[in-house]
């Protein structure tokens, strides 16, 4: 039996690096790597007041520690914002649990709701469509308040929880959809406004599963229930058509990821030409056409139904 480098007895193995970890080198290893991912990548600055979409759930609980732990070492302000959707049974748990965090790391917690912003909780624009909301538009809802929000707690940049599984998943759905443009835009906006706070992603080039083992480890409280309305039929796919590719090619997530970061600025180049960004005719928040994509969406769901 392999044992860790220290002599210990393994508690992981990580096929892609071929090593088998102890636990305090495994916690040693991550740590390690989230700071080199906000360092080497200079995600965060002296002073920076950065916001923390904090949905409960394990990704943005561990995120919130790791940067509660970087505080420690580096002078910013650390501050979460949790998006209330309104769905019953689901949310309060998790605003339950991202709370109790909070108030335990001494961050503040601000919740914002689509009930408050939009007119309709997640509950009432499902019942009130016949036909399945996508959760593309509840996507869209979301990331805009979390922007709007952010700005509005004075944050400089956005942290959210997006691990490597997550950023292989959305490179691999959007080379499979013929979306290089999306491509070109993941990491930040195609054009700079001032109404963008920078989104920063920590975690990005952490493996879901040792997102999961650090919180174990770690004793980190999260809410495991997922959304009742999640319907990721194309996500799923692709997740299983990836982990079977991992399996089989250890390190494959990590180059779907690479490939993209190494190609990224082309894209760009080649898709930010003739990008125009005017503002919302309705909010004022910046769109690339009359009307942004929000307040599309929450016409719709709003609208009157025959
Ligand atoms: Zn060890
Ligand atoms: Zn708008």
């Amino acid at each position: 039996m392999d044992k860790c480098h220290c002599g210990a007895e393994p508690s992981v193995f990580l096929n892609y690096s071929n090593a088998h970890l102890c636990q305090q080198h495994f916690i040693h290893m991550f740590d390690k790597r989230f700071r080199a991912t906000v360092r080497n990548n200079q995600m965060i600055k002296k002073n920076d007041r950065v916001a923390i979409g904090l949905s409960g759930g394990k990704d943005s609980m561990v995120l919130l520690h790791s940067l509660a732990e970087l505080k420690k070492d580096l002078p910013f302000e650390l501050v979460a914002i949790t998006i209330d959707e309104g769905i019953k049974g689901y949310r309060e748990k998790t605003i339950k649990v991202a709370k109790a965090e909070c108030v335990k790391l001494g961050v503040e917690h601000f919740v914002f709701s689509y009930e408050k912003e939009a007119g309709k909780t997640m509950d009432e624009i499902v019942s009130d469509n016949s036909e399945d909301i996508p959760c593309s538009h509840c996507g869209v809802m979301r990331r805009y308040l979390l922007n709007r929000s952010a700005r509005e707690v004075n944050a400089t940049k956005m942290a959210t929880g997006h691990n490597l599984d997550d950023m292989a998943q959305t490179i691999m759905m959007n080379i499979m959809r013929n979306e290089p443009a999306r491509l070109a835009r993941l990491n930040e906006p195609m054009l700079k406004d001032a109404k963008f706070v920078q989104r920063i992603r920590p975690l990005m080039v952490t493996p879901e599963r040792e997102v999961a083992i650090y919180a174990i480890m770690k004793d980190i409280e999260l809410e495991r229930m997922e959304c009742p309305y999640a319907r990721f039929a194309f996500r799923g796919h692709i997740r299983k058509m990836i982990n079977e590719a991992e399996e089989k090619y250890p390190g494959t997530k990590f180059k779907i990821v690479n490939s993209l970061l190494e190609m990224e600025d082309a894209l760009r180049a080649k898709y930010s030409k003739g990008a125009v960004l005017s503002a919302c005719e309705k909010c004022g928040e910046p769109s690339s056409s009359n009307l942004c994509m929000y307040c599309k969406t929450v016409k719709f769901v709003n609208r009157k139904l025959v």
